[in-house]
């Protein structure tokens, strides 16, 4: 007979759940979103398996989700035939939420529920939100390819353990059970059903399918034969014209495929013709998500193929320093046995990259022009990605420096708001650089006795305490055909911001005090290349600058760090 297994939820789980369940308690009903969405997912992964494995579909090659109600059993079922799950897979997909983010998903937790319910999303957690409306989840699932007998069955209560027994299910696929709490009977009734999946999955391009209501007395319903019907729009969202989606369904498809709970920032919907058709519809997220900084983020921009996945992650869509944009291409001319390796040597690939990354830029300039308060967001959560394009990204470094922003000693705090623009709009007669500090952090720079001088003279200086910062600097020497000058390397020019009053005085103070230098030069030895009078002090004695082209006290302090 079937064995059965229990098992226990990993540490985290529990609490996890605990916090899902608090969280969308007063959003209960995009369970279902979240369900229909990894079905979907799920067939999309069948259907690319399938281009090497065609044995895969086996009899069964409409893809297709049924939603069921079962009212006397008081059950909601989402079934899909897509790539299913082995028995390994329901262990680890299911029985571990997202594992290696679940504990620094607690640690961000701030207990303000409005907010812990948008991180929800970014962490992989969609599938229990079943647990909103349901006090016991059953999944039966068979992975594409495996034999019948190797079904599995997974069932929980969402309290801690979970129990596992194999089990024979001819349809490949996943069918996820609810029993709906007493409470939540609502859940049961079908045009509630229609219309939550009208309002949040209508864009889904696959068929999710309802039985279709019968007329007539219970006999009659008996006796017919169940006939389906298609409750959603089921074509490709970016196939469709832009003039006809509202922002809601914009909004929704986001959500999709970037399995984020939030709205998305703002987005640019794209159809290209000629000989390399394709479509584009790429997003800004409101959030960075927790591994924003790791190497192998999941969930970038999905490349389709005449509306097949082909591929997940596909960074050769988009430059690094955009790896925040979630979105889809889909190609027409692609082939559909397109590899990875394939990819990174494709002119078609790199047409689209560009293209991509114009629009991108192109839509934050827009952003930043039309609507600052929500460019100020994006710059809060994203600014440090993008301060690596001018490196990353010779030809554009121009474009990508005119969207950065930054702390100046203009204003005050440590809010990054000027740009460079605003800094050349408020240069002095006669300055012709754009003069920056960098330090360790804002105060560091703030309070540098570099810029004493520079607020005397009343000329604005960057501050910039960003990690990032140096390699920025180090790549963008100029913008508008102005120099950026660190204020503390090499000798002090401020060019014709200099007077002649002030040239003099230098000198004067270097032959009054020349002994003086001479002996700080002797006894410093070897630890300074020369010691110099100067005039970019105001209050204090003596600072330390660098050569012109050594590299900046910051930058050998980072790397110190670094262990280098
Ligand atoms: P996410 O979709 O963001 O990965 P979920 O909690 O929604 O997070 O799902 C967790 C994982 O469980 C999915 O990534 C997928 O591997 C697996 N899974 C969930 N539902 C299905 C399904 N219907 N068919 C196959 N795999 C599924
Ligand atoms: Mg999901």
């Amino acid at each position: 007979g079937a064995h059965r297994e229990m098992f226990d939820f990993r540490a985290e789980v529990s609490q996890v759940l605990d916090l899902v369940i608090r969280s969308l308690y007063s959003n209960k009903e995009i369970f279902l979103r979240e369900l229909i969405s990894n079905a979907s997912d799920a067939a999309e992964k069948l259907r690319f398996e399938a281009l090497t494995d065609d044995g895969l579909f086996e009899q069964d090659p409409q893809l297709r989700i049924r939603v069921t109600v079962d009212r006397d059993a008081g059950t909601l079922t989402v079934s899909d035939n897509g790539i299913g799950m082995s028995r390994q897979e329901v262990i680890d997909l299911i029985g571990s939420i997202a594992s290696s983010g679940t504990r620094r998903f607690l640690e961000q937790l701030s207990g303000d529920q409005a907010k812990d319910s948008q991180l929800i999303g970014q962490f992989g957690v969609g599938f229990y939100s079943a647990f909103v409306v349901a006090d016991r989840v059953t999944i039966l699932s068979r992975r594409a390819g495996l034999t019948a007998e190797h079904g599995v069955r997974w069932e929980s209560d969402g309290r801690g353990q979970y129990s596992i027994e194999t089990l024979a299910k001819p349809g490949r696929g996943t069918d996820v059970i609810l029993h709906i709490k007493d409470d939540e009977k609502d859940f049961l009734d079908t045009w509630r059903l229609r219309s939550i999946i009208g309002k949040f999955s209508d864009h889904i391009a696959l068929p999710i399918e309802m039985v279709k209501e019968q007329h007539g007395d219970e006999e009659a319903k008996a006796e017919a034969a169940e006939e389906w019907e298609q409750v959603n729009r089921g074509t490709a969202l970016w196939m469709r014209s832009k003039s006809e989606i509202t922002e809601q369904e914009y909004g929704e498809f986001y959500k999709h495929v970037s399995h984020d709970f939030e709205d998305p920032l703002a987005w640019v919907h794209n159809r290209v013709e000629g000989t390399n058709e394709y479509t584009t519809l790429l997003f800004v997220p409101s959030r960075a998500p927790w591994d924003l900084w790791d190497r192998d983020q999941k969930h970038g921009v999905k490349l389709y193929v005449r509306r097949v996945f082909v591929m997940d992650e596909a960074d050769k869509l988009l430059p690094h320093y955009l790896r925040f944009i979630k979105g889809v291409v889909d190609s027409d001319d692609l082939p559909l046995n397109v590899s990875r390796e394939l990819l990174q040597h494709n002119r078609k690939i790199d047409t689209i990259r560009q293209a991509n990354t114009k629009r991108v830029l192109g839509l934050l300039e827009t952003l930043a022009k039309d609507e600052p308060e929500k460019y100020a967001t994006f710059w809060a959560e994203f600014g440090k990605v993008l301060k690596e394009g001018p490196a990353e990204d010779y030809g554009n470094r121009e474009r990508i420096a005119g969207l950065l922003r930054f702390s100046t000693t203009h204003g005050e705090g440590s809010a990054q708001i000027a740009s460079l623009d605003d800094y050349i709009g408020r240069m002095k007669d006669g300055q012709d650089k754009i003069y920056y500090i960098t330090a360790d952090t804002p105060a560091a720079a703030r309070h540098s006795p570099h810029l004493e001088v520079f607020r005397k003279k009343g000329v604005e200086v960057l501050l910039l305490s960003d990690r990032v910062d140096e390699w920025l600097v180090s790549h963008l020497s100029d913008y508008k055909g102005k120099h950026l000058q660190s204020v503390s390397k090499g000798k002090l020019d401020l060019g014709p911001l200099e007077d002649q009053e002030e040239q003099k005085q230098t000198e004067q103070a270097a032959a009054e005090h020349g002994k003086l230098l001479e002996r700080l030069k002797t006894q410093l030895g070897e630890r300074v290349e020369d010691v110099r009078a100067s005039t970019r002090l105001v209050d204090s004695p003596a600072c330390l600058v660098v050569g012109e082209y050594d590299m900046s006290a910051n930058l050998a302090r980072v790397l110190k760090g670094m262990g280098q």
